[in-house]
């Protein structure tokens, strides 16, 4: 197995972190990632519930943001007359569709953060069972 630094150009791409040669989600799916990259033996999902954290330390902040950032855009520029709450329900259909196209690159991200804080070892073999 190879040992290189992850990155983050990578995961913008929803590459392999480490090869840059496969992709990240299964064939057809948007949501599912792979069971890890043949390319470099690299496992995706490290452990159970591994893209959790994707989810609490990505997506919602940058979502709550956007989210506060639309609302003040529409009320203060774009549409003053509006009711709030017309803009409100504007900005939380908006950022649903927003979360579904952001949710895998929030996991390549968390991935890629994840490997420059733990890099690979012997546990990360996408072809050998974990040595726990
Ligand atoms: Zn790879």
């Amino acid at each position: 197995m190879v040992n290189p630094r992850p990155k983050i150009r990578y995961a913008c791409a929803l590459k392999c972190v480490y090869c840059g040669q496969t992709r990240l989600q299964k064939p057809g799916s948007w949501f599912v990632f792979a069971q890890g990259c043949p390319q470099c033996d690299y496992r995706y999902e490290r452990e159970a519930g591994y893209f959790t954290g994707a989810s609490w330390m990505i997506a919602y902040p940058v979502l709550a943001l956007m989210g506060l950032s639309l609302s003040l855009l529409f009320k203060l520029v774009l549409f003053p007359k509006l009711p709030t709450l017309v803009i409100l329900l504007l900005v939380s259909l908006l950022s649903l569709f927003i979360a579904v196209l952001l949710i895998p690159y929030c996991m390549s991200a968390w991935m890629c953060v994840d490997h420059f804080l733990h890099p690979l070892d012997q546990n990360d073999s996408y072809t050998q069972p974990p040595k726990h």
